[in-house]
């Protein structure tokens, strides 16, 4: 029965329920363990309440509803969380974002869109593509999942290498939390600390976001897309990381290891075989035709994982890759003649699978219920790591997974620096076989140097991992939450577990290898001395033929910890790990590959709370011949925003002088480095707004 009450901000009536069905639906989202346990009988906890919040004012309502009663708050967006996020609560009040559905204001020439937070990602693409925009924010759950999910969960769409991670797409937010409205980004009150890296990966746990700016661009003029064959999956890599490092930036770079190239309804060659059936039902059909084994479908494939994972290691080691550019006619020209000499080692299969890719590349399976029915689960797990320790990381959670049940692995966001590797398995067993593959799997990544999630957040399923991988940090993320949120009233619990001891921290790096103590030449990263002054660190790593790819006018920690998101070219990561050590000695480092979603981003919130002892930040290999590029922006010519990096500093990056193409396709023109300093567009005092 749906009741309704005063909210405590105005006389509004806040729409809520403590109906019995309404409370089941919110008992979980799609974590696939509470999948397994419900197949077994056990239902997750119950929350007492849910609203359904109109505004800013009724979630504050609510919020204050929550405190009257005692009550511990769980948001909840589309439920389409994979790590249990959102997952039920005994008595607690579910805030339920669904009817703060709406676009509140679209500024095309600033080329934002300001939205409520439970809109779905598919409505808000819908709307913007009306008027001939996007946000190129492309998750497979697009249809069942909301912004506000998106941000909490640190979400990545199929088109990440050129739009972003989601992110990098949000220019600012209000979050309302226990202690109040939080205004991050370009909304953060002057002389306050941005904290919108820290609310993004919050995962509810710090309060509830009520609206968010995102960044938008113009739907692309031209889309292209190819497969193409590599011999195998270390030929494919290179040619992935040759791509991203010569500034490319595709919008899709998808590579599938053997099995998934074999089984993978893209990349299969068109024919009656190309049915796009996964690898549960493929086997399953082969066991319904063979008399006697059908009774045991889910048995016959999950049950001997080892010896399976063994005969498809003998497929061949052949792989496929989808490659796109997409965006104005000149540019994604231009862009293809770039990429082809990289692509050497390959074989042309045309543009087939990469249509077929793109035609089908929201087609999700929902038909998992007889696999878990029939005593079995399937999962996916997301990690990620630097390129050079890429095949590591894969190495190493592969055989971890392969000890319990069957997988297959794509690599489908891709950075300058790293990638991130997607696994895909399916087990047979009870809880027991699930839990143990998942701890086998989470300590490999972690072993292996890589993060233990790039895209599905943390939830119960990685908290004690993240927590790992952020050791010290955690600090600084208790020191936010206790105030926000100083009852840890918003989704207790979830994100870092209170009863984990701190992992042990590094020691401080060899002060007479300084200014540069390290490079990875392969992930084209150098860890350099925070304090020292860029001249200094521009002469140690010139005397390795390398340069910084930024170009700070201070030394690099405090001149991160002064850069504002919104300011940066949000699609380049001005820094990947920092290290630092707090007053009683312990000491952090985070980051260990590209847009990790373990947690929120701390980097900059820890170089402001603890003594800086390194950062790790982008560099380019300097060909002395070959100069680096300034662009000067004449908005009359070209659009200087469809180049990346940095359309508003470009004076703050130099360019690759291979991008000297891209460039000259946009009609841009070209200014030595060190001279004029070069301005993004401005918006004009009159420009356009809709409100809805
Ligand atoms: C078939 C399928 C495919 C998927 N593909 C992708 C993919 O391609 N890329 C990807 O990134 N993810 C993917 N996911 C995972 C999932 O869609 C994302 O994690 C998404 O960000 C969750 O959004 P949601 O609205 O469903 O959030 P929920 O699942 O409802 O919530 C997730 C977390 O965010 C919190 N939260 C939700 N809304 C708010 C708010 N307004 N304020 C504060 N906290 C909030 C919740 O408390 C919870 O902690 C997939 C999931 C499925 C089932």
């Amino acid at each position: 029965m749906a009741i309704g009450y005063r909210g405590a901000m105005g006389d509004a009536s806040l729409p809520c329920s403590t109906d019995r069905l309404e409370l089941d639906a919110l008992r979980r989202d799609l974590w696939p363990r509470q999948t397994l346990a419900m197949a077994r009988g056990e239902l997750p906890p119950a929350p007492a309440e849910v609203v359904w919040p109109r505004d800013a004012g009724e979630v504050r309502a609510a919020l204050d509803r929550a405190q009257a009663t005692g009550r511990a708050v769980v948001p909840y967006g589309a439920g389409s969380g994979v790590c249990g996020a959102a997952s039920g609560r005994e008595g607690a009040l579910v805030i339920d974002l669904k009817r703060m559905n709406r676009v509140l204001e679209l500024d095309a020439e600033a080329r934002t869109v300001r939205v409520q937070p439970g809109l779905l990602g598919q409505h808000l693409e819908d709307w913007l593509a009306r008027r001939g925009l996007m946000c190129g924010h492309s998750p497979s759950s697009i249809a069942c999942s909301t912004v506000g999910g998106y941000a909490a969960a640190r979400s990545a769409g199929q088109f990440s290498s050129r739009y972003g991670v989601f992110d990098d797409m949000l220019l600012a937010a209000n979050l309302e939390a226990p202690s109040g409205t939080v205004r991050a980004g370009a909304w953060t009150p002057r002389g306050q600390e941005d904290l919108l890296p820290v609310l993004c990966g919050s995962e509810g746990a710090l309060g509830v976001f009520s609206e968010l700016l995102i960044r938008v661009v113009p739907l692309p003029e031209r889309r292209w897309l190819r497969g193409y064959a590599f011999p195998n999956l270390v030929s494919a890599w290179t040619a992935m990381r040759g791509l991203l490092q010569a500034g490319l930036w595709p919008s899709v770079i998808r590579l599938y290891d053997p099995l998934d190239t074999r089984l993978n309804r893209s990349t299969r060659p068109p024919g009656p075989a190309a049915t796009g059936r996964s690898l549960l039902s493929r086997m399953h059909a082969l066991a319904r035709r063979t008399p006697g084994l059908g009774a045991h479908l889910t048995d016959l494939p999950l049950a001997m994982p080892g010896l399976l994972n063994a005969v498809f290691g003998t497929l061949g080691s052949e792989v496929a890759l989808i490659l796109g550019f997409e965006g104005p006619e000149a540019l994604v020209a231009a862009q293809v003649e770039l990429a082809a000499p990289i692509l050497e080692a390959a074989r042309d299969l045309g543009p087939g699978p990469g249509e077929r890719w793109f035609q089908h590349r929201h087609s999700v399976s929902y038909k998992l219920a007889p696999v878990f029915l029939g005593g079995g689960f399937a999962d996916t797990m997301e990690v990620a790591a630097t390129w050079s320790r890429l095949e590591g990381l894969h190495d190493a959670v592969r055989a971890a997974i392969g000890r319990h049940g069957l997988v297959m692995a794509h690599f489908s966001h891709a950075y300058p620096e790293g990638c991130s590797i997607y696994f895909s398995f399916a087990g047979k067993g009870e809880l027991a076989t699930y839990d143990a593959l998942w701890q086998d799997a989470l300590q490999a990544a972690a072993e292996a140097g890589g993060t233990v999630t790039h895209h599905h957040g943390v939830g119960p399923l990685k908290a004690r991992a993240a927590a790992a991988e952020a050791g010290a940090a955690v600090r600084v993320w208790r020191e936010i939450k206790g105030q926000v949120d100083p009852d840890g009233r918003m989704n207790p619990g979830r994100l870092f577990p209170d009863d984990q001891p701190e992992a042990p921290g590094p020691p401080p790096p060899d002060p007479d290898l300084g200014p540069v103590f390290a490079v990875d030449e392969t992930s084209l990263l150098a860890e350099v001395d925070p304090a020292a002054p860029p001249s200094q660190v521009e002469a140690a790593l010139r005397s390795r033929g390398l340069a910084l790819r930024l170009r700070p006018d201070r030394a690099l920690g405090p001149w991160l910890v002064a850069q504002r998101r919104e300011a940066l070219d949000s699609w380049e990561c001005p820094v990947f790990a920092v290290q630092a050590r707090f007053q009683d000695g312990a000491s952090a480092r985070i980051g260990p590959a590209p847009r990790s979603a373990a947690g929120p981003d701390l980097r900059r919130a820890l170089l402001r709370r603890a003594r800086a002892e390194l950062v790790q930040v982008p560099v380019r290999r300097v060909d002395p011949d070959r100069p680096a590029l300034l662009v000067q922006a004449d908005p009359a010519a070209g659009d200087p925003r469809e180049l990346r990096p940095a359309w508003r500093t470009p004076d703050q990056w130099a360019f690759e002088p291979d991008q000297r193409a891209i460039v000259e396709a946009l009609g841009l023109s070209l200014t030595p480095a060190s001279s004029r300093r070069a301005h993004g567009p401005r918006r004009s005092p009159t420009a356009p707004r809709e409100r809805e």
